[in-house]
């Protein structure tokens, strides 16, 4: 039986400033987001698992959201305008394939922080 999140609220998002606060950095996880793969998931959904979003696709969970939005899901998209019309959509979210290798509440590296 996969995991199935009904009715998520989905958003999206881009690598500008607007998006993340940060122009062009690494996802939470470490690694360069990548349109068609990167989403951002709750913290409770570990680095690395692989879901299907409806009428989306798979993704695998690279990046979280800030912690006000953390029962949210954010497809990472290639430029800012497809990030503003996709909005926030409300679809369904099915876990398929968790990575229990990377428990969720020990992630990969943060990206370095601006001091
Ligand atoms: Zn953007």
């Amino acid at each position: 039986m996969n995991t199935v999140f009904t009715n998520a609220i989905i958003t999206a998002y881009c690598a500008c400033f607007l998006c993340t606060g940060t122009a062009n950095q690494p996802t939470a996880c470490g690694k360069m987001p990548v349109a068609g793969v990167t989403v951002a998931a709750p913290r409770s959904i570990p680095f690395g698992t692989v879901v299907h979003i409806e009428g989306i696709g798979q993704r695998t969970v690279q990046d979280r959201l800030a912690r006000r939005y953390d029962s949210r899901w954010d497809v990472f998209l290639p430029s800012h305008a497809a990030a503003k019309r996709f909005g926030l959509q409300r679809r369904t979210v099915t876990i398929l394939r968790t990575n229990t290798a990377s428990p969720p509440k020990k992630p990969c590296p943060a990206p370095p922080s601006k001091s």
